[in-house]
């Protein structure tokens, strides 16, 4: 059966080279390579289409990706905007206004209170605590502000990115010009305290919304001038009830029912009082609010002082409070206010803006001034 099946096969070969045309084979053997050589060509072609068009492409994401920074205002939060800007790739330049000059920044004497879990992100941001003159306690870190100031601009300069630090330049209209005409993508970060101007001056509304925060309060600030500088950490206290019998009858009746948190703050030369009771109409919290009164709103932060002060601390006495204290004459409603508009695209000169810190939010402090 094999020998029968393999001479049927080679009787066909045999057939199939004998009627084949030499010219045709020929032909056939040419088509085919012109064929093959035809889609080489294509699928290369493809190819170099393709990594040119992605070349492109991702210079273009690249362009458009990189950013020019402009921060304006070098207070502790255009600062921190600046070197967390500077730590990202895609920025590729940085600028800063700033009003004041640096000699002025860094003699900046008031306090401020890092809390615990903004050391650890500014920590993974490369600051130095080590390297800060300040104090701590219970994680949080205490420094004068002009400290913070001048560590930062420190360590700005030592990034390999450009930095054009522009002090003693007050953002305004001629300056927003010039932010527009530089090329390609730019963000501007308004970081020019409560009473800036430059989120307006670049296009934001100035139009802001204010909410209550259900709480009355007050403040009070003690200039100890006669003291050297030496940081100080918080000191908070709940449920103070103040004794007003002195003062009115009515507001004695519902004594122990008000109670308000108190918290001390600031360095050793200026210390800091607020008072604050969520929103309540007790005798007390009436009295508080109505009678003008200024000596009752004095021995009450004069008691609350020397009450709970640190026990380094010196008392003060009435005649002290009388030249050195300032403070709110009565409680306020305490509302934030906080701007409508925070962010825009300005698309004709391919600029974003937004505002940050106190910039963008702040609170009706009143020290009676
Ligand atoms: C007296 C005082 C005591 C304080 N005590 C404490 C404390 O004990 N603990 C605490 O945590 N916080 C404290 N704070 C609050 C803290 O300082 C603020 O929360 C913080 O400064 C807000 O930072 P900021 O960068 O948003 O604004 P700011 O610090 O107000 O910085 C704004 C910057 O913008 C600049 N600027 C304004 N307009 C322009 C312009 N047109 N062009 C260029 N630059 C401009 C200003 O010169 C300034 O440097 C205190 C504040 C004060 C005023």
């Amino acid at each position: 059966m094999l020998v029968l099946f393999d001479r049927k096969i080679n009787s066909t070969l045999h057939r199939v080279t004998m009627t084949c045309d030499p010219d045709e084979l020929a032909r056939a053997m040419y088509m085919m390579s012109t064929n093959a050589t035809v889609h080489i060509g294509i699928t290369l072609s493809a190819i170099v289409v393709f990594i040119a068009t992605s070349h492109v492409c991702r210079q273009i994401r690249k362009d458009l990706a990189q950013l020019t920074v402009i921060v304006i205002g070098a207070g502790p939060i255009g600062l921190t905007a600046a070197l967390l800007a500077l730590r990202c790739k895609r920025v590729t330049k940085l600028i800063i206004y700033e009003e004041e000059s640096r000699a002025r920044l860094e003699k900046r004497s008031y306090q401020i209170a890092i809390q615990p879990q903004h050391v650890s992100f500014l920590r993974g941001c490369g600051v130095d605590f080590d390297n800060l003159e300040g104090l701590w306690e219970d994680g949080c870190f205490y420094t004068r502000v002009g400290i913070y100031l001048g560590y930062i601009i420190n360590i700005l300069q030592l990034y390999k990115k450009p930095v054009d630090f522009n002090f003693s330049t007050k953002f305004s209209r001629d300056l927003s010009a010039c932010v527009d005409s530089i090329s390609g993508r730019k963000l501007a970060i308004c970081c020019d305290g409560r009473n800036g101007l430059a989120s307006r001056v670049l296009g934001l509304s100035d139009e802001s919304i204010h909410h209550s925060t259900g709480v009355y309060g007050a403040l009070a600030a003690i200039e100890k001038n006669n003291e050297t500088y030496v940081p100080k950490s918080e000191i908070r206290v709940h449920n103070v009830g103040f004794d007003l019998s002195a003062y009115n009858s009515a507001a004695y009746e519902d004594e122990g029912k008000s109670k308000f948190n108190l918290k001390i703050f600031g360095n050793s030369t200026c210390r800091f009082l607020a008072l604050a009771i969520n929103k309540t109409d007790s005798n007390v919290v009436k009295t508080l609010r109505t009678v003008l009164d200024k000596s009752m709103m004095r021995n009450i932060f004069l008691k609350c002082f020397n009450t709970y002060k640190r026990a380094d601390e010196a008392s003060i006495s009435d005649s002290f409070c009388l030249h050195h204290m300032r403070f709110s004459p009565r409680l306020y409603e305490i509302k934030l206010s906080q701007r409508a508009e925070i962010a825009a695209y300005i698309a004709d000169c391919d600029l974003f803006v937004i505002t940050e810190g106190e910039a963008s939010r702040s609170y009706n402090f009143n020290t009676g001034k």
